[in-house]
Parts: structure tokens; C-alpha cells; sequence
């Protein structure tokens, strides 16, 4: 038999595979169940493009056979076929391009055992890091005669006549020490679920499989023949043949959702909405995303599991990508099908394709545009999709610069005026259109659980004068919101900051930041400043405050004392020691009472105002013996 020699290239890439894929040898099969399906996809192309084949009746089908005696397993399809040049062409040399240029980018044979190799698949050649040796069987669809090529994988082939019934292929790999797992039924059939379940043509497993009498004893062998891939991709089909029930359908089975339970799909477990996209052009994909109807419990940690699948031509190739949307969309379940990656494609090259790049962008902006509308449409989806997911929605303000404008028409937050929308959610642009003629700026109380926020005594003079303001409770707003810049020109201004109760006092005011030297007002700053010393920033007289004696802010640079205490908690560096302001409502009788008191109860009176005020923001005191026995000695 003549032996022929592969080109160098190909030995080269042997030697490589042979020993630097054993991580991922599974995918041999992958490769190979996918190149049957190129090849039935070219013959039912050419049935009905070709009159030469017009006449070649078929019905697509793709067998895997495990031979148990032979230790062989076998990949056959009724696809195109080779002749005896194409085996040649095709096996002998690299075919290729994609693989040509992953030998193209190592350099050396140091990078032999580098992981890149091992992120690869590659194609047909896969088949060696499995076998001691590989025939395939072809005849070409339209011809007589049929051939076998043969190879040991260690340098030579050889080609030679055979028979053949049927068109097509049939790859018989003869299984080495390390392949011997794919002679075990639920091991092919586990594989190939995972990578081809939704390839377009059944594929059939074939095996014998012990045969159990009645009391359980062996009883013969007997023949399994079972197809094992849903062989249908939903997302391909055209939106019109495909009715809810059926995106529901592969939603289930898509998560898991409600495998373990009877019946239909609870409401919690549908998907609040999916966004279905073709798109053809110089890029052609599919897409399929889904948006859950409850965030899944690990959505903050930082180990989370990305839901949303890559194929390539209905292949899977990983489920394990968190690049494929961007961090804050990490809630998104779904497809990506590309008809324009490389199968091979490894993690080092997703991130940096210009492919990838395009899907994603053009995602991003579908998936935004589709929730922008859903707000628009169906207020009552919407306020359960922020009930959800608003907070990774604001991680994106800081982190997706390029959507920033579409990401802030989507946000919410919840507010001292009466929102008539489902779960009390607004816009900034909502309360924009609702500002007072005049107002000067967008406000804000950040910092806590939206029950104290709305109590606190710094929204008083705001809520007398009929000021807005946004009540922010989520940990992330108080970041969000103080990196956020003008919106549409308007500045935004946190409550708790000296500064921002500029205009509450506009219309003349009882309540003067200046007291007159000599005044109540000043005597009642000038003992409070003695008493309390280093322990406050400064103290002046409030224009926010109407009922409360006492509040505290901090200096317009400064940070917050809530955001203070969550880097602590988040164990970020230490900021540094944030004195508050005291500001004291000059009207109050408490206050008066500071005003006259000597200079025992003023030291009394004046820490006990500071204490509460802090303690109402949901600081902790430093000394909480101290504050309750002045507080008792006021009292008696
Ligand atoms: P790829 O499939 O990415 O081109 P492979 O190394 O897997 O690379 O295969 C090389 C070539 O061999 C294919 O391009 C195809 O032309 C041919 N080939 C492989 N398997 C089959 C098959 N089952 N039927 C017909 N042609 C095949």
C-alpha cells in the first residue's frame, strides 16, 4: 500500500494535539458530528442548487456507533462525500485557514504546553488525541467508487480503494488507552448533548447494551438505537412559525427551570420578556435573550454563572464566557449564534474578535432599546423588571460609558412626590418634568433603607416648600449618583451637603444661616462650638429644618457618613475621619433653650442635639453611655 506523508504542517499539529489537548479530548467529538453536518448541509445545498444532483434522494441523518469488541467508535453521515483527491486534499494537508493560522501565531515549539493549545479544537485532527489510529471511510454523493484513508496519526497516511454503500462519510476511530471512556454509552451521549444537541440533523446513537432477564440476571446483549440531539435550534426558525409557548419551551429547557417540578411553568419561573434578533448584513447572527422574571440568588456574587451560550452554526462552544455581554447585563439568559467565528475559537481570541466585538455592541444597544420600550409599553412589567434588576442597571452608568444616556432612561428611583406608576418608580427625566419653576437642581437623600430615608428631618423644609426629592436606597446609588454629572443640565444634589439647601431659604425665611451677633441664634452656635470642639466640622443655623432642633450634613467635598460606613464594610481602604456639620433650626425651642443654658446644661444640650441628629442618619456614636446619661440628666 502506498504510504504518503503529511505535509510538515500537519505533523506538527499532530504532535501538538497528541500532547497538549488530553484536557479537552471530549471535543474530538464535537469536531467531528460537525463536520458530518457541513457535509450534509453541502449536499442538500447542491440537491437543490445543482441539476447534477437532483436526482441524489436522502434523508440527512448522522449515526455515532460505539463497537465495544473493536473498541472503535464510529461518526457516519449520508452527507457530500470525498473522492479519492478531497481525502488527500483535505486530510493530508491543513484545509483550513482558521487552524493554519493558529500554527501561524506560536512561534516556537516553547508554547507547546501553553493552555492557548488546549482552548483550541481542531477540526478532523482532534480525532488522534483518541486514537492509535483513524480510517475514514467516503464515497462522494453522485459517484461510483469509494476510498479509505488511514492513518496512525504519527506522520504517514495511505489511501486506498474500498466499498461503500451509501453517499457520505464514515470516520471509525479506533479508540486508544486514553479514549476508552467513549465506549461507554452515557459518556457519547453526554457529550454529544452538551455540543450538538441542536445541530439540524438527528443524530443517532448506536450501541449494544447488556440485555437484564426478569430476576435481573445478564441476558444477552441487545441493540440501542436512539436519537439524542433536539436537532431542532429554536432561535433559527423564523419569529413568525414560533409561537410563546414555544419560547417558553426552550427557556426551560434552556435553565433548568422547572425540571422538578409537574405542569407548566410557574409565573416566577417564565421569563419576564425575550428579544429575538436576525441579523444579516456584513455580520450574520442570531440572537435569543431572555430576561428572567426573578434575579438569580447569586447575581452579586462574584463567582456568578453567565447565562448566555455561544454557538457557532449551531454548535456549542461555552457557556462559561462572561465577556460575551457586559458584566451589568450578567442577569441576561440566551443564545448567541454566530455564523461568523471560527469553531476553534478560543477565550484569548473571543475577547479581542472583531466579530465578537460587533455582536456584543450591537446587543447591548437591542437589549437597552428593547427595555426602554417594555417602560414605555408595559409599566407594570417594567416596575417588576427594576424591582429586580435596577441595581446591576445602575452598575452600568459607571461602567458602560458609551451607553450611559440609554442606561439613565432606564434607571429609577423611588421619591417624596406621589408617583402614581407601579412600585413608585421615576426617571430623572420624570422629575425633571415635574421640577417647581425655578428649581435649581435634581435632589437626592441617599444612604440607608428607604423607611428612614423618607423620615429623615433633612427632607422637613423640602417637603414644606414642595420640593422633590429622589430617595435613593440602594447601596449603589450614593456612587452612582455622585459620579453622575449634570443631567440634561441640571445639577444633581445630595441632601445630606452643606450647600444644597441653597434655595430652600429664598422667599425672606425665619431660618438665617448668618444670625445677627448678639442674637439667640448666635449664642446657641457659639456654646455648641465650645462644647463640642473637635467633634464637629463647624455649626451653623438650618434652612432645612422645620420641626427637627438638629441635623447633621457633611462638607460639600467631603464624603457621607453612609458612604463611609459601606467602604468600611466592604473592606475598601479606610476613608478618612469625615467631621459632620450641625446645623441647628434656630426656631426650635430646644435651641433657644442652648441659647440661655449656662455652660454645664450647654455641654449637656448640645451633645445630646448632636447625638440624635447622628443618630437618625444611622451613625453609630462613638460614646453611648456618655449621650445617655446627659440625655437622663436633661430629662429629670
Ligand atoms: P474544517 O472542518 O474546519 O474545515 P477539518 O480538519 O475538520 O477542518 O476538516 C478538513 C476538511 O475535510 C473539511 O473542510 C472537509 O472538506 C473535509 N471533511 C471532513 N470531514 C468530512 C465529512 N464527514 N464529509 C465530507 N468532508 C469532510
Amino acid at each position: 500500500m502506498p504510504q504518503h506523508h503529511f505535509k510538515t504542517e500537519v505533523s506538527r499539529l499532530l504532535d501538538l494535539i497528541v500532547h497538549s489537548l488530553y484536557s479537552h479530548k471530549e471535543v474530538f467529538l464535537r469536531e467531528l458530528v460537525s463536520n458530518a453536518s457541513d457535509a450534509i448541509d453541502k449536499l442538500r445545498y447542491l440537491s437543490v442548487s445543482d441539476e447534477a444532483y437532483k436526482s441524489v434522494a436522502f434523508e440527512p441523518s448522522i449515526r455515532v456507533i460505539i463497537d465495544k469488541g473493536d473498541k472503535t467508535i464510529v461518526v457516519e453521515d449520508n452527507g457530500i462525500g470525498m473522492d479519492e483527491k478531497e481525502l488527500e486534499d483535505n486530510l493530508g494537508t491543513i484545509a483550513r485557514s482558521g487552524t493554519r493560522r493558529f500554527l501561524d501565531k506560536l512561534p516556537d515549539d516553547a508554547k507547546k504546553d501553553s493552555n492557548l493549545i488546549g482552548q483550541f479544537g481542531v477540526g478532523f485532527y482532534s480525532a488522534f488525541m483518541v486514537a492509535d489510529k483513524v480510517e475514514v471511510t467516503s464515497r462522494k454523493a453522485g459517484g461510483e467508487a469509494a476510498f479509505t484513508w488511514t492513518s496512525d496519526g504519527k506522520g504517514e497516511y495511505s489511501i486506498e480503494a474500498s466499498t461503500r454503500v451509501g453517499q457520505g462519510t464514515e470516520v471509525r476511530v479506533h479508540l486508544n488507552a486514553e479514549g476508552q471512556e467513549y465506549l461507554g454509552r452515557w459518556s457519547v451521549e453526554s457529550v454529544l448533548k452538551k455540543y450538538s444537541n441542536h445541530i439540524a440533523y438527528p443524530i443517532v446513537l448506536v450501541s449494544e447494551e447488556p440485555k437484564y432477564g426478569e430476576k435481573g440476571e445478564k441476558d444477552g446483549v441487545e441493540r440501542k438505537e436512539e436519537t439524542v440531539n433536539s436537532a431542532s435550534a429554536l432561535w433559527r426558525r423564523p419569529k413568525s412559525d414560533i409561537k410563546d409557548e414555544d419560547y417558553l419551551d426552550f427557556y426551560k429547557s434552556f435553565t433548568g427551570a422547572g425540571l422538578s417540578d409537574f405542569g407548566s411553568a410557574s409565573e416566577e419561573e417564565a421569563p419576564l420578556h425575550w428579544i429575538h434578533t436576525k441579523a444579516e448584513g456584513t455580520i450574520e447572527y442570531i440572537t435569543l435573550f431572555y430576561i428572567p422574571s426573578k434575579a438569580p440568588f447569586d447575581l452579586y456574587r462574584a463567582d456568578y454563572r453567565p447565562g448566555v451560550k455561544l454557538y457557532v452554526k449551531r454548535v456549542f462552544i461555552t457557556d462559561d464566557e462572561k465577556e460575551l455581554l457586559p458584566v451589568y447585563l450578567r442577569f441576561v439568559r440566551g443564545v448567541i449564534d454566530s455564523e461568523d467565528l471560527p469553531l476553534n475559537v478560543s477565550r484569548e481570541i473571543l475577547q479581542q474578535n472583531r466579530v465578537m466585538a460587533s455582536i456584543r455592541q450591537a446587543s447591548v444597544k437591542k437589549i437597552l432599546g428593547d427595555l426602554a420600550e417594555l417602560a414605555k409599553t408595559n409599566v407594570d412589567k417594567y416596575a417588576k423588571f427594576i424591582g429586580e434588576f435596577n441595581r446591576p442597571l445602575k452598575e452600568g452608568l459607571y461602567s458602560d460609558y458609551a451607553n450611559r444616556e440609554a442606561l439613565l432612561g432606564l434607571v429609577r428611583w423611588k421619591s417624596t412626590a406621589d408617583i402614581s406608576a407601579p412600585g413608585g418608580w421615576t426617571s430623572l427625566a420624570e422629575y425633571k418634568s415635574r421640577m417647581k419653576e425655578g428649581q435649581k437642581a435634581i435632589y437626592y437623600i441617599a444612604g440607608g433603607d428607604e423607611d428612614r430615608l423618607r423620615k429623615s428631618p433633612l427632607l422637613e423644609m423640602y417637603r414644606k416648600r414642595g420640593i422633590e426629592v429622589l430617595v435613593c436606597a440602594e447601596e449603589i446609588d450614593e456612587i452612582v449618583l455622585s459620579g453622575l454629572g449634570p443631567f440634561e443640565g441640571v445639577e444633581l444634589k445630595s441632601v445630606n451637603r452643606a450647600g444644597s439647601e441653597s434655595e430652600l431659604g429664598e422667599d425672606g425665611a425665619k431660618n438665617e444661616s448668618k444670625p445677627e451677633a448678639g442674637s439667640p441664634a448666635a449664642a446657641a452656635i457659639e456654646k455648641a462650638k465650645k462644647a463640642l470642639g473637635e467633634a464637629v466640622k463647624d455649626v451653623r443655623i438650618s434652612k432645612r429644618l422645620d420641626e427637627s432642633p438638629a441635623c447633621v450634613v457633611v462638607d460639600s467635598d467631603d464624603p457621607s457618613l453612609q458612604l463611609r460606613e459601606l467602604m468600611k464594610q466592604l473592606g475598601g481602604n479606610e476613608m478618612p475621619e469625615v467631621k459632620p456639620i450641625l446645623e441647628l433650626n434656630g426656631e426650635h425651642s430646644l435651641v433657644k433653650r442652648l441659647a440661655a443654658a449656662d455652660e454645664a446644661e450647654a455641654e449637656d444640650l448640645a451633645k445630646v442635639l448632636l447625638g440624635q441628629a447622628l443618630l437618625v442618619e444611622g451613625a453609630k456614636l462613638a460614646d453611648p453611655a456618655d449621650f445617655a446619661i446627659r440625655l437622663t440628666r436633661l430629662l429629670k
